[in-house]
């Protein structure tokens, strides 16, 4: 995909976005922009910043290390949020390069994000992730456990948790997954919704979402 290309997609994906909040009613700058940069190089994310992007997502700590700290060198503003599973002996590392971790799961995750915040004097905005269709080989918390596993991870470990995140089944329509994340984080009174990738962003923008992650509709097919 060449640079021209990228942001084509880019500026399409957005359009996309404002197109289904309208029919949704929602304001156009509802939803925030996840652009999803696992896999791919800087050659190809150089084009999406200097378009004035600076919003990413990647879901390996070691890889986001590997292109990250030089981009931020050279950009001022990036949010890179962290999608993928967080092995506990990486909390350091993650605290430290990821502006949002959206993937708490588990209690001696938080805690050990909760000791890695203090030794780093850094506090990234922290999501829940939900397993709403409770799929034994995804992470995530059952929809019953969250509300307990948030005030959890507030009280006891003293996370600043803002939101929920959600992967739906693949096979599955998205949209009662979304509209239970949805729930949830209402009834919890969690600000910040993630659902929604290349292949259902828009349902996830008419159901509550307040950012979407797209990686292959920006930067093409991952090999
Ligand atoms: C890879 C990934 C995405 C982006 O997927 P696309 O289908 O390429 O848009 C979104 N969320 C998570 C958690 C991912 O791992």
């Amino acid at each position: 995909m060449s640079a021209i290309d990228i942001v084509a997609n880019l500026d399409a994906v957005k359009a996309s976005i404002r197109k289904a909040l309208g029919t949704a009613d929602r304001e156009a700058e509802a939803v925030e922009l996840i652009a999803v940069s696992k896999t791919f190089d800087v050659d190809h994310i150089l084009p999406v910043l200097q378009a004035g992007h600076r919003v990413f997502g990647e879901n390996r700590v070691q890889e986001a290390a590997s292109k990250w700290p030089g981009l931020k060198r050279q950009f001022s503003g990036i949010c890179l949020h962290l999608i993928g599973p967080l092995q506990t002996n990486k909390a350091l590392e993650a605290v430290t390069l990821f502006d949002v971790i959206e993937t708490i799961d588990r209690p001696k995750l938080a805690e050990k994000l909760t000791v890695a915040m203090e030794k780093v004097g850094k506090r990234p905005d922290c999501l829940v992730q939900v397993n709403t269709g409770e799929e034994n080989q995804k992470a995530g918390v059952a929809p019953r456990d969250t509300a307990a596993f948030v005030r959890q991870c507030q009280d006891e470990f003293g996370l600043p948790i803002k939101g929920l995140m959600c992967i739906p089944p693949a096979q599955e329509s998205p949209a009662p997954h979304f509209a239970l994340v949805h729930k949830l984080a209402e009834q919890m009174g969690l600000p910040i919704i993630s659902m929604g990738m290349s292949a259902d962003y828009q349902i996830a923008c008419q159901l509550g979402a307040t950012h979407v992650r797209v990686g292959s509709s920006i930067f093409g097919q991952r090999s």
